[in-house]
């Protein structure tokens, strides 16, 4: 193998036509511009075919300490013929090109792989330091074994979801599939659009830090922590407040739904035999503990489905037991690559409502899938999300689809999201499921997040020995489906905070929903003398609602100015006037605007009954803090 490497300040390229051997591609891959990239030109010879696990291990091996060595962000491999007169197969060459991309992601580095045997047009500028050309040739050395390392085994099975071919598809509103291509976008079918982008360019990396981010400081709600691994992030007292209430809330809809509540380890070891299995296809991902020789002894979870399916496995169930759900708030960890880390949209630590439930059949399944889709549309509706927050993506292989029934399952699924959604199309099963949907989230920079999902599992009842006895006796193998009805917790406060940023572009005041705002209800006095009115009505509100005082020795526009970075939704102010007529001269935030704030003049029960109105059955919590600003400290700032 002949390499050149250029460590640039940017490479742009463009696949121009194909040669005879030209790889596919999808349209998004076709022209790329990448900044501060290590450029890695290739040309894979044929003498490399001996061997390729050896080539595959010492390029990237040679690449990555280039890598390193002069601090690049990135690498791209880029396949180019003209290094070398004995150029390898074009299957050999793309088998290895391949190879090196999934082993460098395995090590946490961003790659972009150029597409082989396209003609392409390129400009790249050459950084010009002394480290920032250099060439190597790599050959396949008599008696040389490779190493059978983990990397590989995820290698090939990366490949097999490469060769897997999807094929994207957006329903009308009859819900006939219409061709990605031929799809015509009307401007209220924007983030339909946003999110088909993300997904077929299905480049994660953050390029610009989303506005969440300082909203998520300034409102005390969460931060980076320095001191743990990154994507660990510390919770305030009001981030802290927001994710319990929001994990009560999914906790007591998924028991008024019907699930039991367990709780299994946080982590496992890596050499069970149902783990194993797992661990070894995406080891990239994984917290690992290593133990002895270096070798991963225990690994923390990714999510609750190992732990329920290890008690499931020696439960004794019988089919009238089920659809049987079990539900944990699971605490969860995946090791996503640095590059994709930001804020609260992707963490390695994070809080999963996870529930499965043991079906009878894929009948009975396919009901459950279509009840639990509606279901989590009703809690994220709660949480704060319409229809027209999310996007619907539901996926399938293409032998679920031709079942006519199935069929029939789609579209009245897409009838009840009532907008087109978008559609992806397997022509062979590759995962462990064959029905899926997701409700994704697009924020204010057009990268999408998926917050409900379900699926339907048809391989991990039988991997795991997970069975129920039959009405005629015999053991039988349950369908499962994995169910998320909200996402991540985190993962729901940053898409509220985004919708407020995109709610705060449009004119509208941002806030978060009532049940969720850390104050509720803020009173001003406007000198100390009107503390004593307040003091006076505050019992009658504590419990219902969350209501602070701000007695600060601050003048009265700057308390309220602070109330409306607070996001606070409803501020009263009180002075002589109120004192005396005993009421409250209230601001609501949700009906004003940036011009022209709403005041109302109540008295203490008719606000007591508006906020109890608005605050309807959701999860209430007392104030995380004094209630007297005065006595608080500042967490931020
Ligand atoms: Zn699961």
């Amino acid at each position: 193998m002949q390499l050149l490497f250029i460590h640039s300040d940017y490479i742009e390229y463009e696949a121009k036509s194909k040669t005879r051997v030209a790889e596919e591609i999808e349209p998004a891959r076709r022209k790329e511009r990448i900044e501060e990239a290590l450029v890695a030109f290739i040309a894979v010879e044929s003498e490399d075919e001996k061997n390729v696990r050896y080539i595959v291990e010492k390029a990237v091996e040679e690449a990555n300490s280039i890598f390193e060595q002069v601090n690049a962000e990135r690498i791209v491999l880029y396949p180019y013929a003209h290094l070398s007169s004995e150029l390898a197969s074009p299957e050999t060459s793309v088998e290895i090109l391949r190879g090196l991309e999934a082993d460098l992601l395995s090590r946490g580095v961003e790659v972009t792989r150029a597409p082989f045997g396209w003609y392409k047009s390129f400009t790249l500028r050459c950084k010009g330091h002394p480290l920032s050309e250099l060439s190597r040739k790599i050959t396949v050395l008599e008696g040389a074994e490779a190493k059978e390392t983990v990397m590989e085994k995820q290698s090939k099975a990366l490949e097999a979801e490469e060769k897997a071919v999807s094929h994207f598809f957006f329903t009308d509103e009859h819900g006939n599939l219409v061709g990605a291509d031929d799809f015509e976008f009307e401007e209220k079918h924007e983030n339909l659009k946003k999110f088909f982008v993300y997904e077929s360019e299905k480049r994660r990396e953050v390029d610009k830090i989303p506005p969440h981010v300082e909203l998520m400081k300034r409102l005390e709600i969460a931060d980076y922590e320095p001191a743990s691994d990154p994507g660990n992030l510390r919770f305030y007292p009001k981030g802290k407040l927001i994710k319990s209430l929001l994990e009560d809330y999914v906790r007591n809809s998924v028991a008024a739904y019907g699930a039991v509540e367990v709780e299994t380890p946080i982590m496992y070891s890596a050499v069970h035999p149902s783990l194993k299995d797992y661990l070894e296809r995406f080891p990239a991902r994984q917290y690992s503990m290593l133990g002895k020789g270096g070798k991963p002894d225990l690994f923390l979870r990714f999510a609750a489905c190992f732990g329920q399916f290890l008690m499931s496995k020696e439960m004794s169930i019988s089919y009238k037991n089920l659809p049987l759900k079990i539900f944990e708030l699971a605490p969860s960890f995946r090791k996503e690559k640095r590059g994709e880390l930001v804020g609260l949209r992707r963490l390695r630590k994070f809080t999963m409502p996870d529930m499965h439930t043991l079906c009878r059949d894929m009948d009975e399944a396919l009901v459950e899938f279509e009840k639990q889709y509606e279901f989590c549309m009703r809690i994220l509706a709660d949480i704060g999300f319409s229809p027209k927050n999310y996007e619907v993506a539901l996926r399938f292989t293409r032998e679920f689809y031709d079942d006519g029934a199935n069929k029939e399952l789609i579209e009245r699924l897409v009838g009840i999201a009532g907008k087109p959604v978008l559609i992806e199309m397997w022509d062979q099963r590759f995962f462990y499921f064959v029905l899926k949907f997701e409700f994704n989230f697009v924020d204010a920079l057009g990268k999408a997040s998926a917050l409900s999902t379900v699926q339907i599992d048809v391989e991990n009842a039988d991997r795991y020995g997970i069975t129920y006895t039959d009405a005629d006796g015999a053991r039988k193998s349950p369908i499962i489906l994995h169910c998320s009805p909200s996402g991540a917790i985190e993962r729901c406060i940053y898409a509220l905070l985004e919708k407020a940023y995109l709610d705060m572009e449009e004119g509208v005041m941002p806030m978060l929903p009532l049940w969720l705002s850390p104050t509720q209800l803020r009173l001003i006095p406007v000198a100390e003398r009107h503390l004593e009115y307040l003091e006076e009505i505050l019992p009658e509100l504590n419990g219902i609602m969350r209501v602070d005082v701000d007695d600060r020795d601050e003048t009265v526009s700057k308390k309220i100015r602070d109330s409306g970075r607070e996001w606070i939704p409803y501020v009263a102010v009180v002075g002589d006037k109120e004192v005396e007529k005993q009421t409250l001269s209230v601001t609501i935030r949700a009906e004003s605007s940036k011009k022209k704030r709403k005041v109302e003049e109540m008295n203490v029960s008719a606000l007591k009954e508006r906020i109890e109105a608005d605050l309807r059955d959701e999860p209430f919590r007392s104030l995380p803090l004094s209630y007297k600003l005065s006595e608080r400290a500042k967490f931020v700032g």
